[in-house]
């Protein structure tokens, strides 16, 4: 070995010891003719003293050229730090090591960007601190989220194989068999004009492994959907993948809880309460206005459909008349909303479908909107007592379809309630996290524009056992076994029990999907094969890697958690992928490109 310590190792129970540390320049002050280096490694930083009354000229000389980020090894002797110079803030505060050798191990060149100062990720420019990776991962906030996600990772494993599941690869050339996303393509070299397709998860095969007799499965597994990034979404990302035979939704909860409870008890050190709450996706709706509720702050939403059941307020009224609903929030103390707050809100609304946005502030004892003027007394009691309405709240409407309604309201709600924090009215503790299940979501949802069922989760989700025989007749009101976990509004992952039997899975793909037979046969005809040799009952879930380490580390952003990650335009700045390829090796593959010229 290089070093006889690490950076983060000595203690005063070391004074008087010869030791050699390797690492990085973190930082260097000269203060009176004597050097102060800071030497960083994976584990922390130590002070080492460079004393030119005590040093050969010549290594006092390198050290006085060291620029920030080199890579250096030192020897020298561990001692007390003088009198009123200990550094409370890091474990090797009451030493430094006072330097007798010095090997410049790489000199570097000067930096893009500092390490040493605790606000980069603030000040610099993410693209530039993404072009230079290697430097990003060396501050030590990301660093220690790095190590956070191995550590998940490896306590994920012991739980899994506690609980008797085998960690199971599955392949990553797969074949093109939409999910749901757009996939990557792979040409085939062997046979031209074939192409292999990166999987969008592993579920194909997890469920084939049930019939496989393999009882247990699970593989932190790369996943890969070729989306237009939304925000904070990656082009690949991690799962934590499970599959289990003969059981029921009941066991996967437990399981879950029990692998979560594990995780956040290593990770924070919390004790999280089990089993989680449940929530029907109804309730989820009609009260906060999501499937992925924030159950942290109330702000419910309240219903006024029967209230305004031929209101005067023609809006109100009218959604009524057409089978739809009215619903509020009441924004507690956002009286004080700028105009501009508003506007976004009504943007946001409307992005959601809404034509506008009706809103009452209370404010000097008074209402104040353009629509109180149409309400009955009638109708404003009935606000009044539902939520509880007092001086310098601001209520918020929706009117329309139920699902419409809820979702409008459900965005406003997040979008008031962040106004509010940031005005410091609404108070989260950071280590509050509330676990619940969103379950009996429908199976099937309508697409307008395409006329047909779709899927809600994916097409291998079970129907709740009653509600099979409404399959053809009464598609809307079958539920699905399905369920999502959901931690402070996000989700963090979510599973089925599956169809395990080849003839309902046959009925769903070709009957409720409308997937013409033969399609069905070239895209899932393995499975139907597959089922038809004793498939067990089972049912899984999958929980999003990625989004569960930010959640640890508290950053709002999976970029921060992923060591190479890909910007939103799907690009590796560090190694400028993707990127075109010689056509000696488009020759290979029998490929020919009809780019458009770009402007
Ligand atoms: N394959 C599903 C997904 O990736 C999860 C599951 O049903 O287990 O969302």
């Amino acid at each position: 070995m290089k070093r006889t310590h690490h950076c983060n190792e000595l203690r005063p129970a070391h004074i008087g010891q010869t030791v050699t540390l390797c690492g990085w320049v973190h930082s260097r002050r000269d203060l009176g003719g004597v050097i102060f280096i800071d030497i960083r490694d994976r584990e922390g930083r130590t002070q080492t003293v460079f004393d030119p009354s005590d040093l050969p000229k010549e290594v006092f000389d390198r050290a006085a050229a060291l620029r920030s980020e080199s890579v250096v090894r030192v020897t020298g002797r561990v001692r007390s730090r003088p009198e009123g110079t200990n550094n409370a803030k890091i474990p090797t505060g009451e030493i430094e090591v006072m330097v007798r050798e010095l090997e410049v191990l790489n000199l570097a060149d000067p930096l893009p960007f500092q390490i040493d100062d605790p606000e980069t990720a603030s000040r610099v420019n993410e693209e530039l601190r993404l072009k230079y990776r290697f430097l990003d991962l060396r501050r030590p906030e990301l660093a220690r989220n790095i190590r956070l996600r191995s550590k998940v990772a490896i306590v994920t494993r012991q739980f899994m194989d506690e609980q008797g599941f085998l960690e199971v690869e599955t392949p990553i050339l797969f074949k093109s068999t939409p999910e749901g996303a757009r996939e990557f393509l792979v040409p085939n070299r062997r046979d031209p004009g074939t192409f292999y397709a990166l999987p969008q998860s592993p579920q194909q095969f997890k469920q084939i492994l049930m019939v496989g007799g393999i009882e247990r499965y699970y593989q932190i597994a790369r996943c890969f959907r070729d989306e237009d990034q939304r925000a904070d979404r990656q082009l690949e990302f991690t799962q934590i993948d499970i599959e289990m035979s003969f059981i029921e939704r009941e066991d996967i909860y437990a399981l879950i809880e029990g692998l979560l409870k594990r995780i956040w008890k290593t990770a924070l050190d919390q004790d999280i309460a089990t089993p989680f709450k449940r929530m029907p996706f109804v309730e989820a709706m009609s009260r906060y206005g999501m499937d992925k509720p924030d159950t942290r702050f109330s702000m419910e939403l309240a219903d006024f459909t029967e209230e305004f059941c031929g209101s005067q307020f023609k809006v109100f009224g009218g959604a009524v008349a057409a089978g739809g609903v009215v619903k509020a929030i009441n924004a507690k103390g956002l009286a004080c909303a700028t105009q501009g707050q508003i506007e976004s809100m009504t943007e946001l609304a409307k992005s959601f479908g809404a034509k506008g946005l009706a809103f009452i502030k209370v404010e000097n004892g008074e209402w104040k909107s353009p629509i109180v003027r149409f309400l009955t007394d009638a109708e404003k009691a009935a606000l009044q007592t539902k939520l509880a309405i007092e001086e310098g709240d601001l209520i918020l409407f929706a009117a329309g379809e139920w699902l419409a309604a809820c979702e409008i309201l459900g965005r406003i709600r997040l979008y008031a309630a962040e106004v509010l924090k940031a005005a410091g009215k609404l108070v989260i503790p950071a280590d509050r996290f509330d676990f619940l299940w969103v379950v009996d979501f429908p199976l099937l949802s309508f697409d307008k524009e395409q006329n047909r069922w779709y899927s809600s989760h994916h097409p291998f989700t079970a129907p709740v056992a009653e509600d099979i025989p409404l399959l053809k007749t009464e598609t809307r009101k079958v539920r699905g076994q399905h369920y999502d976990v959901v931690v402070n509004g996000v989700e963090l992952g979510g599973g089925s029990i599956r169809i395990h039997q080849p003839d309902v899975q046959k009925t769903v793909f070709e009957e409720v999907l409308q997937i013409p037979p033969d399609e069905t046969k070239l895209r899932f005809g393995y499975m139907l094969e597959a089922f038809r040799y004793g498939a067990p009952p089972h049912g899984g879930i999958a929980l999003g890697f990625d989004r569960l380490i930010a959640i640890l580390c508290n950053t709002p952003s999976i970029r921060d958690v992923i060591a190479f990650p890909k910007t939103a335009k799907g690009t590796d700045l560090m190694t400028d992928a993707p990127a075109p390829v010689p056509a000696k090796q488009l020759r290979e593959l029998y490929l020919e490109l009809k780019v458009p010229k770009k402007e």
